[in-house]
């Protein structure tokens, strides 16, 4: 199964699509934790994520398609494919067709997951992860077992903040994403409209994964 999922940042795609992927047997590609590897990297392209990232603002579309084109060549997507965060524009949405229909291997569903913006800057700038595994917590909705302990593997100390994570950059993200990624609901409702499923993310997110599983197994 292919999917794309889209949701503005804080929707909860992160967590569902680990629980998708595993569910499905799908590869999970999150473009943002692709994009943040290679900054951390330091390399020169980086350096040029960086820019756009510590800001808030997409990376132009010829740089992401590059580096999410190379991630979806990857043999182990021929078993499943999971795209979080990819594409997220227009111009990203027809390269990833063209590149699918060159691999003879097109989308199965587009899995909105809605929320509101309000929820969301709440969600994001409360959102923390260790720093060690990565495993992440809120400081108001999911709080570790023992506070300042991480809950997956025993560490001790600061949780820490997404350098994007905070008020300023979480509403420019998501002026980023009704301007550029919100049209691409229509996108898909045009060109795939059997293939668009709308999912509410208002909910605890357990009953979101509750709501997908039971959509895609009949799918
Ligand atoms: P995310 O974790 O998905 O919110 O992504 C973090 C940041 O990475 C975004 O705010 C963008 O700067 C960049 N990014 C990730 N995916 C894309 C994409 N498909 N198009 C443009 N920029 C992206």
């Amino acid at each position: 199964m292919r999917i794309v999922l889209l949701g503005a940042p804080g929707a909860g795609k992160g967590t569902q699509a680990k629980r998708l992927a595993e569910t499905f047997d799908m590869l999970h590609l999150s473009s943002g934790d692709i994009h943040r590897a290679e900054k951390a990297s330091g390399s020169t392209l980086g350096k040029t994520l960086a820019r756009y990232m510590d800001a808030g603002q997409l990376v132009p579309d010829d740089v992401v398609v590059d580096v999410m084109a190379k991630a979806i060549s990857d043999p182990k997507a021929s078993r499943g494919l999971l795209l979080d965060g990819f594409p997220r524009t227009e111009p990203q949405a027809q390269a990833l067709d063209a590149q699918l229909a060159e691999l003879g291997a097109p989308l199965d569903k587009v899995a909105v997951i809605d929320v509101s913006a309000e929820a969301v800057v709440e969600r994001i700038c409360g959102r923390r992860s260790c720093p060690k595994c990565g495993a992440i917590y809120h400081l108001k909705f999911l709080k570790p077992a023992v506070e300042g302990v991480c809950d997956k593997c025993g560490y001790k100390g600061q949780f820490v903040q997404r350098a994007d994570d905070t008020e300023a950059v979480v509403r420019q993200r998501l002026e980023a994403y009704r301007a550029q990624t919100a049209p691409l609901i229509d996108y898909y409702k045009k060109t795939s409209p059997d293939k668009v499923m709308v999912f509410d993310g208002n909910k605890a997110p357990d009953d979101v994964t509750r709501d997908m599983v039971a959509v895609l197994n009949k799918a």
